[in-house]
């Protein structure tokens, strides 16, 4: 079998597997796990290794054609694969765009700092679909729960005729499980970027289930008490603060008017 993608799900999926005792080659169309430090990418690579995943890296492992038998990489090489299995990201639906409203290359919906629509005030976005101020925040769930909380604060302030609040996101961590014993939980800073902190092994494991479960418990404790989720609400985010005073060579560049 080959995976095409090696971001947290194509490495997931490899490690699941060849754990299963299938034969695996993962493609990554450039870099193991592209948002991870290189020694939490080490870590990773060990793990993979022992589960006896072929990874492919580098330039050249860029998927061109996929065939009935095969998968055919930019520099010609062809791995026979009887299951290609496409993990190389997800998208965004293409609703506000078709809308007419102003979105991102990706075609997330571009707002402000609240999650209002650049061009109605009536328009809230949040989550992987949201684009707030050109600057969006990684696709992922750690993103999109404190966005959607402050999605609808923004429209409880508006019929309050309050001013709504901005983001204040911070993130912590980028978590892969690797197998069903063995994960890696690696660290960013405050921009998102990864540091050298990861934990792998099996604390890496438990640590990713606890993201996972708490994820449950958030929405079980928000329907008995509304408006009790407050990450959104929590100090943080300065390294957003300074990447939006930061001057941007191409931000709204890449913003596109589709009409
Ligand atoms: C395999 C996998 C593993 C992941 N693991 C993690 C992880 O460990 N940690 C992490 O932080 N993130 C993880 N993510 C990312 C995370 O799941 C997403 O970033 C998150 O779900 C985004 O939430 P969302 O509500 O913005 O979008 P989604 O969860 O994609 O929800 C969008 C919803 O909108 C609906 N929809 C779309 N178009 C329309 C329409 N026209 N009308 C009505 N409804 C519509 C869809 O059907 C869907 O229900 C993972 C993603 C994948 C694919």
């Amino acid at each position: 079998m080959t995976v095409v993608g090696a971001g947290p799900t194509g490495t997931e999926t490899a490690a699941e597997l060849a754990e299963q005792g299938r034969s695996v080659t993962l493609v990554c169309g450039g870099v193991l796990g592209p948002y991870l430090h290189r020694w939490g990418r080490r870590s990773v690579a060990g793990r993979l290794a022992a589960l006896g995943v072929r990874v492919v890296e580098g330039a050249d492992a860029r998927v061109t054609a996929v065939t009935r038998d095969a998968v055919r990489l930019a520099d010609g090489r062809e791995l026979p694969s009887a299951v290609p299995l496409w993990t190389a990201g997800f998208g965004v639906p293409d609703l506000a765009a078709r809308s007419g409203l102003s979105v991102d290359a990706l075609g997330r919906l571009l707002t402000d700092e609240t999650l209002t629509s650049v061009d109605d005030e009536r328009v809230v976005a949040a989550g992987d679909s949201a684009a707030p101020s050109g600057l969006p925040l990684r696709m992922s769930c750690q993103a999109a729960m404190p966005l959607g909380a402050r999605a609808a604060d923004t429209v409880l302030s508006r019929l309050a005729g309050e001013r709504p609040e901005t983001l204040n996101q911070s993130f912590g961590a980028q978590c892969i499980s690797l197998g069903r014993s063995a994960g890696v939980f690696q660290f960013g800073n405050r921009s998102d970027v990864a540091v050298w902190l990861h934990i792998g092994g099996r604390l890496g494991a438990r640590m990713k289930e606890t993201g996972r479960t708490g994820i449950v418990k958030h929405l079980a404790d928000e329907a008995h008490q509304p408006g009790g989720y407050g990450l959104h609400r929590m100090k943080g985010g300065a390294g957003r603060k300074k990447a939006l005073e930061a001057p941007r060579v191409e931000a709204p560049a890449a913003a596109e008017r589709v009409s």
